[in-house]
């Protein structure tokens, strides 16, 4: 799950970003509006946390325009005291919640799995299955017919990116936005190695599941029956 917090107190979007990668989120931030428009409109987020004042573009402003443009990803509103009209123009504009600053972290992470699991993504506990695999994306593990094992951040970002994509192909340049960033350095064979581990712990799981490469496009996950 990769989270995009636009918050223009450099230290409480510092605190955020420790904060929920330590609970193996993937976490971007930015500090202006538009810097936060411009990553929304990407559309490789699954979450945004979003300030409402913010200099260069307000945070209602940015919730209009990306949902004028149909982004639907879930946002959560940061308040300050003294923004309850903000508060209720952010809902009228279709964020899905709001949290009041101070707020504490379990508070705010509790809501996070809300919100996510209202996208109708997540399954409750986090789990998520294909053919007969199941993976648990807060804890990291990969389970099949009885055994697990534990995988690192990254093979489980991918696979979970693969479940969540079903049957449709999913291209390199795909993988890399969602696991890096769309600003990252990664290459094609950041891509390979991690599914190259992947499909070692597939197969020591006897997992009927397989990571297929489609030549020249991408990688689809198929389940043998
Ligand atoms: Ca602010």
């Amino acid at each position: 799950m990769r989270i995009l917090i636009v918050e223009d107190e450099v230290n409480l979007a510092e605190a955020l970003t420790q904060i929920l990668r330590k609970q193996h989120y993937s976490v971007d931030a930015v500090h202006d509006g538009q810097s936060g428009l411009d990553n929304a409109l990407s559309g490789i987020y699954d979450l945004l946390l979003l300030d409402i004042m913010l200099p260069e573009l307000d945070g209602i402003s940015l919730l209009k325009a990306i949902r004028g443009q149909g982004v639907s990803t879930p946002v959560i509103m940061l308040t300050a005291k003294g923004e309850i009209d903000d508060k209720i123009a952010g809902l009228d504009y279709g964020a899905d919640d709001y949290i009041a600053k101070p707020f504490a972290t379990g508070e705010l992470l509790a809501r996070i799995r809300a919100a996510l699991r209202r996208k109708g993504e997540v399954i409750p506990e986090d789990a998520l299955r294909f053919g007969d695999i199941e993976l648990n994306t807060s804890n990291l593990k990969l389970s099949c017919k009885g055994k697990e094992l534990k995988l690192i951040l990254k093979e489980s970002e991918l696979l979970e990116l693969l479940i969540l994509r079903k049957q449709a192909v999913t291209s390199k340049e795909q993988i890399i936005e969602k696991l890096w960033g769309f600003d990252s350095e990664a290459e094609h064979n950041n891509v390979e190695v991690y599914v190259s581990f992947l499909r070692k712990k597939l197969a020591f799981l006897n997992a009927s599941v397989r990571i297929s490469t489609i030549r020249g496009v991408g990688y689809v996950l198929e389940a043998a029956d």
